[in-house]
């Protein structure tokens, strides 16, 4: 079931360098409303096409303002149940509301390094732009295992 965006608190992203949930969106369906004329709700930000909405709540934990949240399906959150997640540096932390109006919160942790401490390139061969487009250079190099064996040469 696909997200909708709370106008209340929704501000646009102003003031920001990007429009968050139009910037994350892997389906491109997040779209801002700079003059209200699509909506009818100046800066507030919509999803455009619900029905190609993967649920993927990618939008959801980015948004800055908690502001965009899923409609769900009605056997797994039934009359008025929410789930909405809540990002922090290193931890994510679920809320979910029951029918019966209880609430109970998971957090979890999101990262087990500190942010920016890795080096994903380190201890790996520079780059030789010269070989970039010779395919065996990956596997005689020994940066990717393979059993030369399978191939066949001409
Ligand atoms: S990320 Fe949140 S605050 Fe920003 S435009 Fe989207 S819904 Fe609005
Ligand atoms: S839930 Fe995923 S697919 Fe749906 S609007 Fe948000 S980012 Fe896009």
């Amino acid at each position: 079931m696909p997200t909708y965006v709370r106008t209340d608190q929704c501000d646009g992203c102003k003031g920001r360098d990007k429009t968050a949930c139009v910037y994350i969106c892997p389906h491109d369906l997040m779209k801002l409303d700079p003059d209200g004329s699509d909506t009818g709700h100046t800066m507030k930000a919509y999803n455009q096409e619900p029905e190609q909405c993967w649920e993927c709540y990618a939008c959801v934990k980015v948004c800055p303002l908690n502001a965009i949240e899923v409609r769900h399906y009605a056997d797994v959150v039934p009359l008025g149940g929410m789930v909405q997640p809540l990002r922090a540096t290193d931890s994510i932390t679920w809320t979910i509301r029951f029918r019966n109006g209880n609430m109970k919160r998971f957090e979890f942790p999101t990262r087990t390094t500190a942010e920016d401490s890795i080096n994903p390139y380190a201890g790996k061969p520079e780059v030789n732009m010269d070989e970039i487009s010779n395919p065996g250079v990956l596997f005689t190099r020994g940066t990717h295992a393979c059993d030369l064996s399978q191939f066949i040469h001409s």
